[in-house]
């Protein structure tokens, strides 16, 4: 019989529960204890939902008040120092470390972020060093298999595996110069056998691990270490399903296969060409193959008959007790249910799946491999063929315009008219900044009364006059906010958006949006993906009035804000008709207009956000020219039909570009601002090594945290900066938006920065 498997569900709550307990946790409102119950209510509704949607294999373990990796290093208490002696309860320091904390005198920063795999997650990345003193403080695993058991729910739990939780980490300050987390495997293997032991012991018949590193280049590697972990864990272990996910095994297959587990994960939602391959190599072992059929990663409704016959592929070959049919990776990447989307119109609903649609989706795959003749099953079948045909008769309709202009792209519309050096002559003339410019990467606060006013607008209880008077008065606070702490390029600060995406999206036209689709982003940040659905286009001008009426407030230059076009791709939820370059590209064209309309209303300073063009990278390396060439295409498209005159910004939140530098170069972009307050400098060697030479504005202190950087701090960063690059082209800045943090600690943080920049001007 083939099973059915779902790797993990989002861990939000169908309202966002988990967020409104953890800030209210973190605002002293309710208790540790209030805060445990309400993850046990949401961790309770997943496995029933599960449950009641006949999934055979439930995953529990995954579940994270913040984030699965951070509880990884907390279990295995791969604590850095700096949360320890300040008399916090365990929960706390899990919390300092995810998101820093100043409070009672203790001030200490969060620990680096990145993202996961090419996912818009964030996760916390362990700092690990020789001194690390491993021990397991707890088993998470196992607390929640037996929270799922005492409900009368069998579970299969969920543990990252020891190779990629090594190979996520990266080395703490006082480590050696040679040392790598992965010469820690000896020293960690004995916890995850103890972790292990322990599950078996409570009766856990499976047990998930995964190892989705298992996809990527350095997965080649690192065959000895993943030969010697697995060898010491299966003994011990429940019977092992080893899960890779988000893309495909290649030559890692050849040692994969051959490991002394019980089970291999594939994800054919990415890599579907590797179902053969791996079957391949599974063939004449007894490894249970799991099949990634439903993509833990889109919304679109899976073609059901389509994964049939590949999963026939693999009963044909190994026979049902041998297959599962699974998501293709965890649910964390998509919204928990459509049952709550009351907006969408009947035909858009019909295009969907959610993560508790998904779980029957595997359910109904299963069945049907499994030879079921239940009649609710074929039904389900039915009715997915119908609703399939009808998208797919929806996609063939097209914006003919749209795709004329696409194709009508030339090389010259990717130029500017000159190079840098004499934009830069230009625009200093024009813009008159003074040394070492201070400016801000473009949302302040988005505070209560803001969110508010947006939900009476939604809800119709004010106009749209009324909204539009509200929000221009929180423009004109937030420019003489500005002025009057002294900022050189001012911002309007964004308070129109809801999300930097979302926002966009909803004035194009090839997007729907979902009411409550949250997916996390990090810890208790949550968005809410818009999705593509048609081509792209814009039916008018979207931030022109808000930029330039708060030009009209100020003799100080405004700077322009839009989100680029390989962001906003990244940041929804793609089509899957045709392909990321098509999509880009038409969203590349209509910020193109905006961009030119900005300059028109008399904005002298733009900046177009591409946060995510790093994370949109391919796994694999062979894939990446392709990506970065439509990718950086797509930016000079949105940014080049503008005069010398005006400077052009972006802006990126990662501090890893060393590999993709020449691409960064290719943007040129006449000002971009990056994250560099948490990633000690590296970057700016990168910068150095380059010659890079447009200007650049290195965050100077992190934005992710509510601490607050004090004055002598910045100075020193800028002092540090400065050895790596020249005065001419430095911008003073933080490393990110304001919107997620409240105005007093961006009042003192901004405050600190101006006075540091002019310290600067005076030493420099
Ligand atoms: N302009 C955006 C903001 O300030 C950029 C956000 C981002 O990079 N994630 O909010
Ligand atoms: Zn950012």
């Amino acid at each position: 019989m083939v099973l059915s498997s779902v790797l993990g569900f989002p861990r939000i709550g169908a309202n966002r529960e988990v967020k409104k307990a953890v800030e209210a946790y973190w605002a002293g409102k309710i208790s540790a204890d209030d805060l445990t119950k309400a993850a046990a209510d949401v961790k309770k509704a997943s496995w029933t939902g599960l449950k009641e949607a006949k999934v055979d294999l439930i995953p529990s373990g995954e579940f994270s008040l913040y984030d699965h990796v951070l509880d990884h290093s907390a279990a295995f208490n791969a604590i850095p120092k700096r949360y320890l002696g300040h008399n916090l309860s365990p929960l706390d320091i899990y919390f300092a470390m995810g998101r820093g904390r100043q409070a009672e005198g203790v001030d200490v920063p969060a620990c680096e972020m990145k993202k996961w795999f090419d996912s818009n997650y964030h996760f916390v990345v362990p700092e690990l060093s020789e001194s690390t003193d491993f021990k397991l403080n707890f088993n998470k695993p196992v607390e929640e298999f037996n929270e799922a058991k005492a409900l009368g729910i069998a579970t299969r739990p969920v543990v990252l595996g020891p190779i990629t939780y090594l190979w996520l980490a990266k080395a703490a300050k006082e480590a050696s110069p040679d040392f790598s987390p992965i010469s820690l495997l000896p020293k960690l293997l004995p916890l995850y056998k103890q972790l292990l032991t322990e599950l078996k012991a409570a009766g856990a018949e499976w047990v998930q691990v995964d190892e989705p590193v298992l996809v990527l280049d350095a997965g080649l590697q690192l065959e000895s270490q993943f030969n010697t972990a697995y060898a010491e864990l299966s003994p011990v272990a429940p019977k092992i399903l080893l899960t890779t996910y988000f893309g495909r095994l290649d030559a890692n297959a050849n040692f994969a296969a051959k490991l002394p587990v019980a089970g291999l994960h594939i994800d054919l939602d990415r890599a579907p060409t590797q179902l053969e391959s791996t079957i391949a190599a599974v063939k004449s072992t007894s490894l249970v193959l799991s099949l990634g059929l439903v993509s833990g990663r889109n919304i679109w409704k899976t073609d059901l008959s389509a994964a049939i016959k590949s999963g026939q592929i693999a009963v044909d070959a190994l026979g049902g007790d041998r297959v599962i049919a699974a998501t293709s990776s965890s649910l964390l990447h998509t919204p928990v249910t459509l049952a709550s989307e009351k907006k969408l119109t009947p035909e858009q609903k019909d295009w969907f799946s959610f993560a508790l649609e998904k779980a029957s989706e595997v359910h109904i795959i299963a069945a049907i491999l499994s030879g079921s003749q239940d009649s609710a099953v074929s039904q389900a079948l039915e009715a997915n063929r119908t609703s399939i045909a009808k998208r797919r008769e929806f996609e063939h309709t097209s914006n003919d315009a749209v795709r004329k202009r696409v194709a009508a792209i030339t090389p010259e519309m990717l130029e500017r008219k000159s190079p840098f050096a004499v934009r830069q002559e230009v625009q200093k003339k024009k813009l008159n900044l003074p040394k070492f410019p201070t400016t801000t990467i473009g949302s302040f606060p988005q505070t209560k009364e803001i969110r508010a006013a947006r939900a009476k607008l939604n809800k119709g209880e004010i106009t749209e006059e009324e909204y539009e008077t509200f929000i221009k008065k929180e423009i004109e606070h937030v420019v003489a906010f500005q002025e009057k702490i002294g900022l050189d390029l001012l911002v309007h600060g964004e308070p129109e958006r809801n999300d930097m995406v979302q926002y966009f999206g909803e004035q194009f036209d090839g997007f729907v949006f979902t009411q409550n689709g949250w997916v996390q982003s990090y810890g208790s940040r949550y968005v809410r993906p818009p999705i593509i659905v048609y081509d792209v286009s814009r039916p008018h001008p979207i931030t022109v009035k808000w930029s330039s009426y708060a030009q009209s407030v100020s003799k100080k230059p405004m700077k322009g804000m839009l989100t680029g076009p390989v962001t906003i791709l990244n940041w929804s939820f793609p089509r899957a008709d045709v392909s990321r370059e098509l999509q880009s590209k038409q969203l590349a064209l209509a910020l193109r207009d905006e961009v030119v309309d900005l300059e028109k209303a008399g904005i002298q300073a733009i900046q177009v956000d591409e946060p995510a063009i790093r994370e949109g990278l391919p796994l694999r390396r062979v894939d990446w020219d392709h990506y970065l060439t439509w990718a950086v295409d797509s930016f000079r498209l949105a940014t080049s039909g503008v005069t010398d005159a005006t400077q052009t910004h972006s802006h990126f939140c990662y501090s890893d570009f060393d590999d993709i530098f020449p691409s960064i170069q290719r943007l040129d972009a006449d000002v971009i601002s990056i994250e560099a307050s948490k990633s000690d400098m590296k970057l700016l060697k990168t910068f150095q090594h380059y010659g890079y030479a447009n200007q650049i504005g290195p965050g100077v202190y992190d934005i992710h945290s509510p601490r607050v950087p004090g004055g002598e701090e910045i100075q020193d960063r800028l002092g540090a900066m400065l050895q790596f690059l020249p005065d001419s082209l430095l911008f003073v800045n933080p490393d990110c938006g304001l919107k997620t943090r409240g105005w007093k600690e961006t009042e003192a943080s901004l405050v600190n920065l101006v006075n540091a920049a002019k310290w600067a001007r005076q030493q420099y």
